[in-house]
């Protein structure tokens, strides 16, 4: 395998930071050559002085000149603001392009990157829910791979590995079920964004972590799926399975199912994005069968979480739905861990911004963005009409 030149967008988060581990352990196959971070300036200058990356980008601004002086000594090209994403991942040099930005804010950077022609390890499936059916379409047209880091997406990439289209007859997403499986609503009622992010077996980002708390981690990954693999929504089942041991599963048209396991660590689907179709050694911790007590499943409960339910409507309803469902999720969960909402509020917003706002059949990248806008003012204004 020739020596991978990658673009990281978002270094300095969850996936950020493990995926320069991966990289780190890898040094003869994989060469860390853009950086990019929104506000985290104090670690983007510590990754570009160990990694020497050929570019580091910071978002806010702010920021820019304290980057530019600490890497004055470096060989590094240093840019500021979010517009600079688009450009740095056009580079030349560069082989792969990493998303892992949260939310809407990955969507142009990724569009741009493909373009550009750019293998995507795709970490932000924001990017899919919102504009999936422009991102495949482009990225075919452009003859570029979309390789997924998420676990599960990962795993059913990697079942479907020498088999048919034609022969797929379901995807089964498992979800670990998060903090409050088996829960109620009136116990719900009163949970903080504390005990949210108490995530059983994942260490993750603050969006992500709530998001498996509602199950709208889950929904995002039907919607994700369905665009990655083109399989219709009522052919995606969620089986929770609460050891995150079955990363997913695909079951075929014999009946016959073939599941991916493994130890629940993000830098295993990171590592086979980067280096497919290459399997690479590592030594990371070992599945270990005999110490393994049992694998338990059990039917995902969509009336309390209402989100994964909610997603799934946004999937049938097609268009611009999965867009707003996506950014009236992300207020929410910014209002939530702000103390703004309650747990269960999260979810009757959503649902009021997606009967509200108007739909459109066929976006484009602008109208999504419009969209977009609009689905945050109107959450934003229904949850300050619910503290008055
Ligand atoms: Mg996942």
């Amino acid at each position: 395998m020739n020596k991978r030149n990658i673009a990281i967008l978002g270094s300095t988060g969850s996936i950020g930071t493990q995926t320069l581990e991966v990289v780190k352990s890898h040094p003869d196959l994989f060469k860390a050559d853009v950086l990019t971070a929104a506000n985290n300036y104090r670690l983007l200058i510590d990754q570009a002085l160990e990694f020497k990356p050929q570019a580091v980008v910071i978002s806010n601004p702010e920021h820019y000149s304290t980057v530019k002086e600490a890497l004055a000594n470096e060989n590094v090209q240093v840019y500021a603001g979010t517009d600079a994403l688009s450009e740095v991942v056009q580079i030349p040099s560069i082989d792969v392009v990493l998303t892992a930005l949260v939310g809407f804010s990955g969507l142009v950077p990724t569009f741009n990157a493909i373009k550009a022609k750019k293998a995507i390890a795709l970490a932000n499936k924001e990017t899919l829910v919102v504009a999936g059916e422009l991102i495949t379409k482009l990225a075919k047209q452009n003859d570029v791979d979309i390789l997924p880091v998420d676990s599960e997406h990962s795993a059913i990439f990697q079942c479907l590995m020498g088999e048919r289209s034609e022969s797929v007859e379901k995807l089964i997403l498992t979800a670990s079920g998060g903090p409050f499986r088996g829960k109620n609503r009136d116990y719900l009622r009163n949970v903080s964004f504390r005990d949210a992010l108490k995530h059983p077996n994942w260490t993750m980002g603050q969006k992500i972590t709530i998001d498996s708390a509602s199950l709208m981690n889950k929904g995002l990954e039907v919607i994700e799926a369905h665009w990655l693999f083109g399989v219709e929504a009522c052919q995606i089942d969620v089986v929770v399975h609460p050891q995150s041991i079955i990363h997913s599963m695909v079951q075929f048209s014999d009946g016959s199912i073939k599941a991916q396991l493994g130890l629940p660590d993000m830098k295993l689907p990171i590592q086979y994005a980067l280096a497919y179709p290459e399997r690479v050694e590592n030594k990371l911790p070992r599945l270990d069968f005999n110490t393994l007590s049992q694998l338990t499943f059990e039917k995902p409960d969509m009336d309390t979480f209402s989100n994964l339910r909610l997603a799934y409507q946004a999937l049938e309803k097609g268009g611009s739905m999965p867009c707003v469902l996506n950014a009236a999720n992300e207020i929410v969960v910014a209002a939530f861990l702000n103390q703004e909402i309650g747990f269960l509020q999260m979810s009757e917003l959503i649902e009021e911004t997606m009967v509200k706002i108007d739909h459109e059949k066929n976006p484009d990248l602008e109208t999504f963005s419009k969209i977009d806008h609009q689905s945050r003012a109107y959450t934003r204004e229904a949850i300050k009409k619910q503290r008055h």
